[in-house]
């Protein structure tokens, strides 16, 4: 660990607290800064009715592929610091100068962290979810960068985690990792080439930040069964990635949509077009909008449904939110047009308590593998306490499921709880 001696601000816990909305990954506060792609896993045969299977042939011939989504996964700052090997923890936002700060808020408000964690740890109850349901691909918007760089950019706050902890990513057997977003840049170019390298060394595929705009538009491919799944990343400067993290020819960055044209959607159809074969299916990430709030903007809904109609996406995947929005079922294509957080330090940071920001969701997504369309999706809630993912309470699940209604209602689906407090979506 460098700087062992770096300690936390010791202001007033109450004068920090009402300070720390700024601590959060506040996409739209970010300043622009000084800046100069394993598991091939078969479909297997299921019953029918069954649907725990992973990536599952049905009884009538069709092919079902189950995937796991969910938003942003935040494992720097605080979390890093109780992993095994912790890196530097000074932190350069106004008024959070050590990482640690972060470990203590947690504490301060739902104890003891055991220090130092197993990597699976932090992933908790999600970990007997996915063993559960056994998804044929595992796919995460990583929201930081993973590297030892000091070279920290000019933004109200900057995640890193050291690469020596990757395998806190690797312990969950993620597959892909989203990297169009507002901080996989926090350390500079130096910090993405480490960020890069170090997940392509762990064996985790990446899309949407690159070397260079060629590399950054280069979707994930992950193998399944006869088909492929293909993953896009894309950011969005409504998330607040500054425009120059956008990725040119030269130049580091990442895939940054500057608008959502009709043009932009065409642009994207022909890199879709150009790799898409008969049997894959598409993932469409995309980081963009605000943190809070469930007002879906019309350019948003609007591209989503081109994605789909022009672009050969079957799956918008849509994070930055720190809660989940609504979704919508799109001429049978699945929208989630924000996931929510999903792991982070932000225990104990006060200041949007109405949107529940500590209730997370596991989403499973099951698609006919050879249309795309969706067939069915549940829901796992869960909710962070001390640094680990813990199934959602009843009270808590419920909360979350009337919310999803709420949402639901302009899109024309709702939530149904299941008796083991599973969430499933259902439409018109
Ligand atoms: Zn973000």
């Amino acid at each position: 660990m460098e700087n062992p001696e770096e300690t936390i601000n010791h202001k007033p816990l109450l004068k920090r607290r009402k300070l720390l909305l700024s601590a959060l990954s506040t996409g739209l506060t970010a300043v622009a800064g000084p800046l100069h792609s394993q598991l091939a896993q078969t479909d297997a045969k299921v019953t029918k009715n069954s649907v725990q299977n992973r990536s599952d042939v049905g009884a009538q011939n069709s092919t079902l592929l189950t995937l796991f989504l969910c938003g942003d996964v935040m494992t720097g700052r605080g979390i890093d610091q109780v992993l095994s090997h912790p890196g530097n923890p000074v932190l350069y936002e106004e008024y959070m100068k050590s990482a640690l700060g972060y470990v203590q808020l947690a504490e301060e408000a739902n104890g003891l962290v055991p220090k130092p964690v197993s990597y699976s740890y932090i992933w908790g109850d999600a970990l007997t979810e996915l063993e559960r349901r056994q998804p044929a691909c595992r796919i995460i918007n990583l929201e930081t960068a993973v590297t030892r760089s000091e070279d920290v950019q000019e933004k109200a706050v900057n995640y890193r985690m050291n690469p020596e902890n990757i395998p806190c990513i690797t312990a969950a057997r993620i597959d892909c990792c989203a990297l169009a977003n507002n901080h996989v840049l926090d350390w500079g170019y130096s910090g993405l080439a480490e960020t890069l390298s170090s997940l392509k060394q762990a064996g985790l595929k990446t899309a949407g930040a690159g070397r260079n705009i060629r590399e950054a538009q280069e979707p994930a491919v992950l193998p399944r069964g006869r088909g492929r799944v293909l993953v896009f990343s894309f950011g969005s400067e409504t998330s607040g990635i500054p425009f120059n993290w956008l990725a040119r020819e030269n130049r580091p960055g990442v895939d940054l949509l500057t608008d959502f044209s009709p043009e932009t959607v065409l642009e994207i159809r022909k890199r879709v077009t150009s790799i898409k074969r008969p049997r894959d299916l598409v993932v469409g990430s995309i980081h963009w909008g605000g943190n809070w709030g469930y007002q879906i903007p019309y350019a948003q809904q609007a591209f989503a449904h081109q994605l789909i109609d022009d672009a050969g996406v079957d799956v918008v995947h849509g994070h930055s939110s720190h809660h989940p929005q609504g979704m919508e079922i799109y001429k049978g294509k699945l929208i989630l047009y924000g996931c929510g957080d999903f792991l982070n330090d932000y225990e104990g940071i006060l200041g949007h308590e109405a949107y529940r920001g500590d209730l997370t969701l596991m989403y499973f997504v099951r698609l006919d593998a050879s249309t795309g369309t969706l067939v069915g999706l549940e829901m796992a809630a869960m909710q962070m306490k001390r640094f680990r993912l813990n199934h959602a309470l009843a009270d808590d699940v419920l909360w979350l499921k009337e919310t999803l209604d709420r949402e639901g209602k302009k899109f024309g689906n709702w939530v149904e709880l299941g008796a083991d407090n599973t969430l499933t979506l259902r439409w018109a």
